[in-house]
Order: C-alpha cells, then structure tokens, then sequence
C-alpha cells in the first residue's frame, strides 16, 4: 500500500521514500514506494512528474486500489531510499483546474440542480459534463456565481470519513472508492469525495472562465480554464484581436461588422468575376471559331488554352459548340494537359473515342459521354498532341 503524501499536503513537493517494488519495462522502471507525493491519473486528472532518486518521472498510474506505480526513465533498485521532487508549476496548474471544477460543478448544482457527471482536466482546457442542458445566458449567471465564491477566499478542508459516516453526508459527488473516504469540503459552498490535488482556499484558484459550451449525450459539456490559464487565454486572444484589428484598420469591437462587410464585398466581386469570365468566353470562342477546319459536313477546332479556373475548359467547349456542326477538341496549355473533347447535337462522332486515341498515345485518363469527353494527364508538347488531334478527326 502507497501511502499518499498529497492526501494531506497538497503542497508538499519534496520527500523521501523506500523502493518498495520495481519492474523494468524496456529502458523504463515501474518503481512502487512506500509513499509519494505524487499524484497518479485518475479521477479525470492528469499525473504529476518530476523526478525519483535523480531519474525523469514519466507516467504515474495507479497498480491498484492501494498501489501507486510511478514510470521513470531509468533504473532504481529495491530497498533504495530516494528522493522524489513533484514538478511544481505543473502540480499547481492541476490543483487550480481541479479546484475550479468543484466550484464551478457545485454553483452549476446549486443554482440550477444541474449535476456534473463527467470531469477532464486537459493540456489546454477542462471540461465538466452536465446531466441537464442549460441556456447561455443561465451558464454566463453561473460563471459569475462561481466566480464570487473564488473571491471570498473560502477554506478548502481535506476531511476523512468512513463509508457510513459519508452515507449521512450531504456530499454532492457520490464516492467511488470502498474503505475510508477523502472528503474535501469547501466552507458552507460543497462537499464531495475526491481524490485530487487541491488549493487551501478558493482565492488561489484566481479565476474562472467558462470558453465554450455544447449539447453533449442530452445534456451540457462546458469548456472552462482556471487561474494562470485564464490569464494566458487572455493574452492569447488580446494579441490575435489586436493584429485582426489593425489588418482591418477598425477598433476591435467594430472587427464582427468589418469582416461582415468584406464577407458582402467577395461576393459582390465573386458575382462580377462570374459575369466578366463567362463575357470573356464568348470573345475566345469567336476567336477560336474563327481558325475552325472544315471537314467534311462539320467544321473542327482544336487549340490549347490558357486555364484560369477551375472548368474553364468545359464552359469553353460548351460554348463552341452551341453552335451545329462543330466538333472541338481543347488542351489546355500546360503540362500534363487536361483536354475536352465535345461535339454540336448534330454531329454523329462519339467524343469518347477521339479521347481514347489521346490518352492511348499521350497517356492519361478520362471518361465521359458520346457528346463530351474530357480527360488529363497528357503528356507531350502543345503542338504534338494539337496535330494528333487534327489527325484523329480527319480520321474518324
Ligand atoms: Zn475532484
């Protein structure tokens, strides 16, 4: 059995301990001490590192119900006395997350009988899940609720009960250990079983901030950061406002309007670009039927074009052969090439066939219709795939 040193001394970082077990894994130990301050995953927050007799503390996880099993990057031996040292800035982080949770989940509770029945502490944000939906505004009320308990610096007490002393308790989170129970109460505001690391007085916590929420297994997920988190977020979003506003040239508050107003302006543009495109295609198709082949009872066109949007080719073609009795074949101008191969109504060629004989000599692919095909990957100078073209056409 590990006896845990955070139970009661949330703050402790340096202690002394014996090697009690050890179980190499890879280049890594599993070592088990006769006790620890460091806290292991569970209960929805992340383990502790630092270093065991001068050794990285990777991972620590629980063996068991009583047996606490701390990974390191290294070799120790049974028997050993060692020094531990909990990373500190990362232990105080997860003591001000955890601590907010409680009473952020209790105020949620209070006010609003909404119960919490999921917690994670993340790398960059937390989240609780609440058993009922609640509207933004009530979670804004809330926010606050629990932000006046921060700031009237209640006691966070660490109490320890048996099973049916805790059965008479009004505790809000039931517990989920058997045996003796850790109780951490906060003054006249909650009372549950946990096992987590916490701070002595809810001022510590700073802050909480409440980022995002969403509807989650018919209840509420709710997004929220404590303390130096609150502050870093607000750093973050200070700086990226700041470079959207000067971008724009706007105050920061006129920065949703400002970008609403660019938002109409591309489109009003995307509309005019549209109409100037397709009034574009019908001089190059007047030009391009100007240099027309006749043969026969139709009149070919075969050229390489510039593209400069996607299905441009296409249009291209459809316009040309709008018009009866024309059979066009379009590549565009660089390599590999794309190509459509399309023909009027009145036109009795099978299109795919003129492609077939392309991408069989020019390799590619492609597929279509008797009317249209089109198809890319061509590979051959402009003027190579242009003349076999021309020389299909006349053979079909
Ligand atoms: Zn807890």
């Amino acid at each position: 059995m590990t006896e845990r040193i955070y139970y009661t001394d949330s703050i402790r970082t340096d202690f002394e301990a014996l090697v009690v077990g050890v179980e190499p894994s890879g280049s890594r130990t599993i070592v088990e001490l006769d006790r620890t301050a460091f806290y292991p995953t569970s209960g929805g927050q992340p383990h502790d590192t630092g270093t065991l007799g001068g050794a990285r503390v990777v991972d620590v996880r629980e063996l068991d119900a009583v047996r606490i099993g701390h990974v390191i990057d290294g070799r120790l031996s049974m028997h050993q006395v060692v020094t531990g040292a909990v990373d500190w800035p990362r232990r105080f982080d997860h003591m001000q997350q955890h601590s907010g949770q409680h009473v952020l989940s209790a105020a949620f509770e209070r006010r609003h009988d909404a119960r919490t029945v999921g917690f994670h502490l993340g790398q960059v944000s937390s989240t609780i899940d609440l058993d009922r939906d609640l509207p933004v505004e009530v979670v804004a009320q809330v926010e606050l609720d629990a932000n006046e308990l921060v700031w009237r610096n209640r006691l966070v007490r660490t109490r320890f009960a048996t099973a049916e002393e805790a059965a008479a308790l009004p505790l809000r989170k039931e517990p989920l250990r058997p045996g003796t129970l850790r109780l951490i109460e906060i003054d006249e505001a909650d009372l549950s079983a946990c096992g987590g690391t916490h701070v002595d007085r809810t001022g510590t916590i700073g802050l909480i901030a409440v980022t995002a929420t969403e509807r989650f297994k018919g209840g509420l997920r709710v997004s929220f950061l404590c303390g130096r988190r609150v502050l870093e977020g607000f750093r973050v979003r200070k700086v990226t406002l700041a470079a959207s506003a000067r971008l724009l040239s706007v105050g920061e508050s006129d920065l949703p309007d400002q970008i609403a107003r660019l938002q109409g302006d591309a489109k009003d543009w995307q509309r005019a670009l549209r109409l100037a495109q397709a009034r574009l295609r019908v001089y190059e198709a007047t030009a391009l039927a100007a240099n027309a082949e006749t043969m026969g009872s139709w009149s070919s066109i075969v050229a390489a074009v510039e593209v400069l949007e996607p299905g441009a080719l296409k249009m291209l073609v459809a316009t040309l052969i709008a018009e009866p009795g024309r059979v066009a074949v379009l590549f565009s101008s660089e390599t590999p090439a794309l190509v459509v191969v399309a023909r009027s109504a009145d036109v009795g060629l099978d299109a795919r066939t003129v492609l077939g004989r392309l991408t069989e000599r020019f390799g590619g692919r492609g597929g279509g219709k008797s009317d249209l095909a089109q198809g890319g990957g061509l590979t051959g100078a402009s003027a190579e795939l242009q003349d076999a073209a021309r020389t299909i056409l006349e053979e079909c």
